[in-house]
């Protein structure tokens, strides 16, 4: 039985296969929530028993994406490769206790076993479950569980809630391989007792799994854990999550610009929320936030909510953060930036990131203000200037010059006073002057494209496109 008041332990397990899921990182999260939530310890197990596809680059993707979505364990990871003696230290006291044998099938014999079982509609039977292991032979073996042949299993799920398995329909699982490496649900279980977890909360393809580990568990005498079984996230279209879908890796929303704060966000109402509240911080989360309260339907990505979860956090974001973030996009994205550019990047940021979705979206908004003089005109921009509107434009170049408050509410003011002196709209000049200015980038209104470029930087826009020759 689980018993209630043990101290509240979760755990991430991912195996490191080259990238890390957007579903490994909510149940990261779930885990990291519950035991916040719960004053409890929130672990990281890496799975790194394939031991092809777990190089140090794929543990590396783990680390750094934990670390990246603010989801670092309370310890140093246990590695699960590294604790193949415990696992074969448990399948010993299995074998003492005769919860597991040693099975001399042949690959040929499983083969046809197997095809007999399924024939016959029941699990694969081995031969030497109830028979004494040969005299002295030197025949290659695997271990396997002894599962108890009638009755059934009870998965007591916080979420889904009890979920039975009769135990006829359990095969004897192998413990441990010919070569004697440790198998999965093995290692699975050995590790969690091993690492005191009280609450195992994963993806629900290992449901069927938590059966056959409650029998491990049961076998070895060990204290059950709590089991939650997270619902899958699916793309927008209700289809298991692909591909086609759009990103799906945490590295691909660090680069598409999403915010860690805003993923947390985002992410937890993934099978979970509070009430209809959209937008809340981590307090509010970890203060809220009950693995029961985790719904058995499938989640649905959401793009469009994605989108308004980020913006609310950028508009909440230190500008000088931003400016970094936005100028790591730029940089990335290849291109010419001016040696000034994270001040010119400060100067603009809080003018447009109301506007920006994502941090290359901002990097867009940013871009009309980093642009190097002179600036290239395209001919709609030529267009507009027509000799008019240039001599207006040298006029306002005189005022400007005198401008003595470069603020965006001054520099407001200053526009509408000049446009009533010169008897005229704002509409008559101001297109011309924003593309001077802009180069056509999209750009702030007027008064926030001339606070954010600055007085000198503003001025020498106009004049190189006065003096340009028609
Ligand atoms: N390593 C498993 C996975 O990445 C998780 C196992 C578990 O959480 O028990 O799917």
């Amino acid at each position: 039985m689980f018993a209630p008041n043990r101290p509240v332990v979760t755990r991430i397990a991912p195996s490191p296969t080259g990238s890390m899921h957007i579903g490994t990182a909510r149940t990261a999260l779930f885990n990291w929530l519950y035991a916040r939530h719960r004053g409890g310890t929130y672990l990281l197990r890496i799975e790194d028993t394939d031991r092809e596809r777990s190089t140090q680059g794929a543990v590396q993707v783990i680390l750094d994406g934990l670390a990246w979505l603010g989801l670092e364990p309370d310890g140093p990871p246990v590695f699960q490769f590294a604790r193949a003696e415990q696992h074969r230290e448990a399948v010993r006291v299995l074998l003492s206790k005769g919860r597991a044998y040693r099975c001399y099938m042949t690959v040929q014999e499983v083969a046809a076993e197997r095809e007999r079982a399924r024939a016959e509609g029941r699990v694969l039977a081995s031969p030497w479950r109830d028979r004494e292991a040969p005299s002295r032979t030197n025949a290659p073996f695997v271990v396997r569980f002894k599962s108890p042949l009638s009755g059934e299993t009870v998965v007591d799920d916080l979420v889904k809630g009890p979920v039975s398995f009769r135990n006829k329909d359990l095969d004897d699982l192998v413990l441990l391989r010919s070569d004697g490496a440790p198998t999965y649900n093995l290692a699975v279980v050995v590790d969690d007792h091993d690492m005191a977890v009280s609450h195992v909360i994963r993806g629900d393809d290992h449901l069927n799994n938590a059966a056959r580990q409650i029998l491990i568990y049961q076998a070895l005498e060990y204290e059950l854990p709590a089991f939650a079984h997270l619902p899958m996230i699916h793309g927008p279209d209700g289809a298991k999550l692909s591909k086609r879908h759009g990103a799906q890796a945490v590295g691909e929303f660090a680069e598409l610009g999403y915010l860690p704060e805003a993923m947390r966000n985002y992410l937890a109402r993934l099978g979970w929320g509070h009430g209809d509240d959209e937008l809340f911080s981590d307090a509010q989360a970890i203060a809220w936030f009950d693995v029961a309260d985790v719904v058995r339907a499938p989640a649905r990505l959401d793009w469009n909510k994605i989108a308004h979860v980020n913006n609310h956090y950028i508009r909440l974001a230190d500008d000088r953060r931003l400016a970094a973030l936005t100028l790591e996009a730029l940089k990335r994205a290849g291109g010419d930036l001016p040696p000034d550019a994270e001040a010119r990047l400060m100067a603009t940021i809080p003018l447009v990131k109301e506007g920006a979705k994502t941090i290359l979206e901002l990097g867009e908004l940013c871009r009309f203000s980093l642009n190097s003089r002179p600036l290239v005109l395209d001919d709609k921009a030529l267009a507009l200037l027509d000799d008019d509107t240039r001599a207006r434009l040298s006029r306002l170049a005189l005022v400007l010059g005198a401008q003595s408050d470069w603020t965006p509410p001054a520099l407001s003011a200053g526009l509408r006073a000049f446009a009533e002196t010169e008897g005229v709209g704002l509409g008559k000049f101001g297109a011309a002057l924003r593309a001077v200015l802009s180069g056509g980038a999209p750009a702030p209104d007027l008064a926030g494209a001339l606070g954010a470029l600055g007085r000198d930087e503003s001025l020498g826009r106009l004049q190189d496109a006065l003096s340009r020759l028609r």
